[in-house]
């Protein structure tokens, strides 16, 4: 028995008992803070077309429109505010449902399909552009399966295509890519796993948002994904967006143990990579009674 060395061991088990509370502490003060910060920028965000909204209604119950053609103009204006503060609150309650940290669907989720769906929904509202789905290398494109929430994913491809829109001019072409990359070189305990399996992923399946415009420079490359965050550029045009976009993309890939992250286009232009833990081909549900073993 050495009291001496129980006291020691005790004293740095102790330390680092104070080190984790700390630690702990420190976390906690950090996220109150962001919430604090998320609740400001919220509200100055939502402050904003409310202001305009008032402005105009003063305007007219003041009578200071002159003609039906202000009239209709000032109407036009508090409309246009009302839908984005309405896009605004759709945003902001997906988000607050991504951070309720609910649990994920697990349904079996073909990228092929998603990025035909996309294109197509994307045909037929911006009839000016084209659209073509590859896989990564430019080729024919195959199926490529990952687990998870299968509304939220669409919603990712939705986001960034309304992004590559936006930003880029018109007329200009788009491209989603698909394909699977394997994790090999990655330790096994530090491989994703998807939604409702422990096993270590071999591979990430991945869809990328290929766009030919502007692309995106500098110091705004890591900061687009953070909310309300707008480059410069896209806050002085009249783009419609809310900086909550790419947010949402990064909180839902986040949910499903993959990755978003931003490369340029060959020959200038912004691509979206989004990386999902890969599962192989589901089974086939069996067709008849004898295919049960
Ligand atoms: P929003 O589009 O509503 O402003 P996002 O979070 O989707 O918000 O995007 C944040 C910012 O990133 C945009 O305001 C824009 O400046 C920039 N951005 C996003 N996608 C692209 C793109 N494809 N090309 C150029 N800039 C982009």
């Amino acid at each position: 028995y050495n009291s001496e060395t129980e006291v020691g061991q005790l004293s740095m088990s102790l330390n680092r008992m104070l080190g984790h509370i700390e630690d702990a502490f420190d976390a906690r003060t950090r996220s109150e803070a962001r919430l604090r910060q998320f609740v400001a920028d919220a509200s100055h965000e939502l402050r904003t077309p409310l202001v305009s909204i008032r402005g105009y209604s003063e305007l007219y119950r003041h009578g200071a429109l002159r003609d039906e053609e202000q009239v209709g103009q000032a109407m036009g204006r508090i409309e246009s505010e009302a839908t984005r503060m309405t896009q605004l609150v759709e945003d902001l309650l997906s988000l607050a449902r991504l951070d309720s940290k609910r649990e994920l669907a697990t349904d079996d989720v073909d990228l092929l399909v998603l990025a035909h769906d996309a294109a197509a929904d994307f045909a037929a509202s911006s009839p000016d552009r084209s659209v073509t789905v590859t896989n990564l290398d430019d080729g024919p494109a195959t199926p490529v399966w990952t687990r998870g929430e299968e509304a939220k994913l669409r919603q990712v491809v939705a986001n960034l295509m309304t992004n590559a829109v936006r930003y880029t001019p018109k007329g200009s072409d788009l491209q989603i890519l698909i394909g699977t990359v394997p994790l090999t070189g990655v330790p096994r305990d530090q491989r994703p796993s998807t939604a409702g399996n422990t096993d270590p992923a071999e591979f990430l399946a991945q869809i990328k948002v290929r766009d030919h415009g502007p692309g995106i420079k500098g110091a705004d490359r890591a900061k687009v994904f953070e909310r309300f965050y707008r480059a410069d550029t896209s806050r002085t045009r009249e783009t419609g967006g809310t900086g909550l976009g790419l947010s949402i993309v990064s909180a839902v890939i986040d949910q499903h143990g993959g990755t978003v992250t931003l490369e340029d286009t060959p020959g200038g232009g912004a691509t979206f990579v989004v990386s999902l833990p890969s599962i192989s081909t589901p089974e086939p549900p069996p067709e008849t009674l004898d295919e049960l073993p």
